[in-house]
């Protein structure tokens, strides 16, 4: 299976490389080596591509890799289009988008890959987060993570999110949605070690990334024991949840 990961010098400030780290061990675990491949600007996406990774990055990195981005628009369009799965983190994740407003009011074109659009505003939301998600219907599960943007992203009407705000702001602290979800493609604002600690995403993004590779169905994935996870899980959910508010 190939990951590549996209701008890793560039996008890089919230433990993106750790997510990796966690496809690769998880993947090894199961006997699936991952050939790991990295894109930087000016490079061309890999067209043996099974997983994309797009990671966090403040303004300024974001507006370094903006004209790049948009150029790699179509083939990144056409990869997801295809069946390839992918992961956008927090700025990532904005840029996958239609534009990002920063607080100057300068605009940052995104490549529209996801329906949605991002405003920066005054307040930062900051602040450990739960999710709940229904990534394959009828079996839900939770996600906890970190949340650090100014940025409110807005889905369009009918876009699907990656999932509904239990605890924490989301998208934009107003509408209950975190995340955007496009086939097997998804974004987030949920970082900080965000794979570690929800391994059962890390199993769905590469249950996704074989589907593709095989040109099969998503295959079960034999379980691993995931008490450390678990725990991990059960501690920054725990924080979540004495936030005491979804808001
Ligand atoms: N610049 C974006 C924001 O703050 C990026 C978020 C991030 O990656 N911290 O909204």
């Amino acid at each position: 299976m190939t990951v590549a990961h996209l701008y890793p010098g560039e996008l890089n400030i919230y433990a993106d490389r750790g997510n990796i780290a966690v496809l690769e061990r998880r993947a090894a675990w199961r006997g699936i080596a991952i050939d790991y491949k990295t894109v930087g600007l000016g490079e061309r996406v890999p067209a043996d591509a099974d997983l994309l990774y797009v990671g966090g990055g403040q303004d300024r990195e974001q507006a370094l890799v903006t004209p790049d981005l948009g150029r790699k628009g179509p083939e990144l369009a056409a990869a997801v289009d295809g069946g390839v799965a992918l992961l956008a983190v927090c700025g990532g994740y904005q840029l996958l988008g239609r534009s990002y407003r920063e607080r100057s009011g300068a605009e940052l074109p995104g490549v529209g890959l996801f329906p949605l659009a991002t405003i920066a505003g005054e307040r930062r939301m900051i602040g450990d987060i739960l999710l709940e998600c229904e990534l394959d219907p009828g079996v839900r599960r939770t996600l906890a993570g970190f949340e650090n943007h100014a940025g409110r992203t807005f889905l369009d009407a009918g876009a699907t999110p990656l999932g509904r705000v239990v605890h924490g702001f989301g998208n934009n602290g107003g509408d209950g949605f975190e995340g955007c979800r496009l086939a097997r493609a998804l974004g987030t604002y949920l970082h900080g070690p965000l794979l570690p600690r929800n391994p059962w995403l890390a199993d769905w993004l590469l249950a996704q990334a074989l589907a593709h590779s095989s040109g099969g169905e998503p295959p079960e994935l034999p379980p691993l024991s995931d008490d450390l996870e678990a725990a991990a899980h059960e501690v920054a959910a725990g924080r979540a949840r004495s936030r005491g508010g979804r808001f």
